[in-house]
């Protein structure tokens, strides 16, 4: 970090900004666990086999922080700069989740405190949005409903608090999808945070996934009618997949389908088709696809 200078140096002191603290927690993790490592092995009748086990778990970790932290990051920063007045244009890209609760805010011009909260910080993480950005975008979003003074007064505090300007001053990060899920039921019919392919009824869940196919694509090939000729093929499927109470896979199948050159033969492959399981992975995945093509 020194080398690359993403660090200040200052007295002989480097101060670390605080996205690049997870960086430095992985390091000093991964390197505690190699130095243990050796000294286990040295010890008498600790089997191989336990060894080649334990390698295999790390490995699987490295992996998993290097996505979460850097190729996230870096996948973010080459991102263009998204601006608060551009969020319409992009919310065909959101997951089904973000994507209902920013229509229901353009509806409404308001969102109750769970959906500002997982819709706040999925604009912050996942989006890219500066807080300022984030201040103008949520201030014209909630006009005329709300004036200006009683959005300084009443909502810019929570705001600024999301991005650790304000209060404990801790930079919080976007819920991912077990939080959203399991952590936040929404409560009442006002509240439209949550994950539809969990929260919603199937009647609901069956409307909201024919107008998001649509939206993304609307040059997309009539989707063929499935078995009882009233619900489209992959709709049908991803409510079976709902069925089972396997929420990510049926959000990670639209994923997929909706980026499938074939989709009049699309069909998910598990071993193929990694499960998302984070908002923000599906906007950052799904931008970065629109923009190789
Ligand atoms: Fe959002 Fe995750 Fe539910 Fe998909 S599975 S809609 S990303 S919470």
């Amino acid at each position: 970090m020194v080398k690359k200078r993403n660090v200040i140096i200052n007295k002989g002191y480097a101060f670390v900004p605080s996205y690049e603290v997870d960086h430095i927690i992985c390091y000093n993790f991964e390197s505690n666990i190699s130095k243990n490592l050796d000294l286990m092995i040295k010890i008498k009748n600790f089997r191989i086999n336990d060894f080649e086990y334990i390698y295999s778990i790390l490995d699987d970790l490295k992996d998993k922080c290097e996505y979460d932290t850097e190729k996230w990051r870096k996948n973010s920063l080459n991102m263009i700069k998204i601006k608060h007045n551009e969020i319409e244009q992009y919310s065909k890209y959101f997951p089904p989740c973000m994507n209902f609760l920013f229509k229901k805010l353009k509806q409404n011009h308001h969102l109750k405190y769970g959906g500002r909260m997982q819709f706040g910080l999925f604009l912050k993480c996942g989006v890219g949005l500066s807080v300022v950005e984030s201040l103008l975008f949520w201030k014209e979003s909630f006009f005329p409903l709300i004036d200006e003074l009683t959005f300084d007064k009443s909502y810019a505090y929570n705001i600024r608090h999301n991005y650790g300007l304000e209060g404990s001053r801790i930079d919080y990060n976007s819920f991912n999808c077990y939080q959203i899920q399991n952590n936040y039921e929404p409560r009442n019919f006002d509240h439209y945070h949550g994950c539809p392919f969990k929260h919603f009824s199937h009647a609901n869940l069956i409307h909201f996934l024919n107008d998001y196919i649509k939206e993304y694509d609307e040059n997309s090939p009539k989707q063929s009618s499935s078995i009882n000729n009233t619900i489209p093929q992959p709709v049908f499927e991803m409510i079976n997949i709902v069925n089972k109470k396997e929420y990510n896979r049926a959000c990670s199948y639209l994923y997929y389908y909706i980026h499938s050159n074939n989709k009049e033969n699309f069909t998910f492959d598990i071993e193929k088709n990694k499960v998302l399981d984070h908002p923000d992975k599906f906007f950052i995945n799904n931008i970065n696809h629109f923009y190789r093509k």
